[in-house]
């Protein structure tokens, strides 16, 4: 068992590279922007993003949610999310970072519009970096940057959770201040990532 373990080490640190986990809805595509508006012409309701502060938006709409976010064509209607559309790119395509995405999908065909989407604003993205999996902390990198607090949670355990900023994730359901780092913008996650990789390349390996 030793053994294994040191081998998945020694593998993990040989590569320089920073390797980073991005969630994709509310971090690359602006999912709230669009799915709210949508929900409150559905339930007719009247909130604003800043007011949905809890993960569960059951609260808010109901448990007929999923009638709207399961809907065919949803995750295509989305924008890019603040300076993502600029920003990101380069990141993936800085040759110091190894970057995929991990989004959970409740469908093949929420996988699809997902892939589609990334085509169209980002073309050069490259698909097979593209993963769909609702269990991250399935997935080793150094980093996950995430607006979900359940996927922060268990990342600790893997890598360094990282968290985008929304209302939502301010602090935990038990009211427990959330002390991850937090970003707001995609220029503040290259800074944040140049910061880290400095500091991993200054690590020594024994
Ligand atoms: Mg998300």
């Amino acid at each position: 068992m030793f053994n294994r373990f040191l081998k998945l080490f020694t593998l993990r640190r040989k590569n320089e590279k920073l390797k980073v986990l991005f969630d994709m809805d509310n971090v690359v595509s602006d999912f709230a922007s669009t799915v709210i508006p949508k929900l409150n012409q559905r339930f007719e309701k009247n909130y604003k993003v800043e007011d949905i502060t809890s993960w569960d938006l059951t609260k808010y709409y109901g448990a007929d949610v999923f009638s709207v976010l399961n809907e065919e064509g949803l995750f295509l209607g989305f924008k890019p999310k603040n300076d993502a559309l600029n920003e990101f790119p380069k990141i993936y395509n800085d040759a110091r970072f190894d970057v995929w995405i991990v989004t959970s999908c409740g469908s093949t065909n929420e996988y699809a519009e997902k892939v589609v989407w990334m085509k169209k604003y980002f073309p050069d993205f490259p698909i097979n970096r593209l993963i769909p999996c609702s269990e991250k902390d399935t997935i080793w990198a150094d980093m996950l940057i995430d607006d979900g607090l359940h996927n922060l949670k268990s990342y600790e355990y893997v890598g360094e959770p990282v968290v985008y900023d929304m209302p939502h994730n301010r602090e935990f359901e038990d009211g427990n201040v959330v002390t991850y780092k937090r970003l707001h913008s995609m220029s503040g996650v290259r800074n944040y990532l140049e910061y880290r990789l400095k500091e991993k390349r200054n690590t020594k390996v024994a």
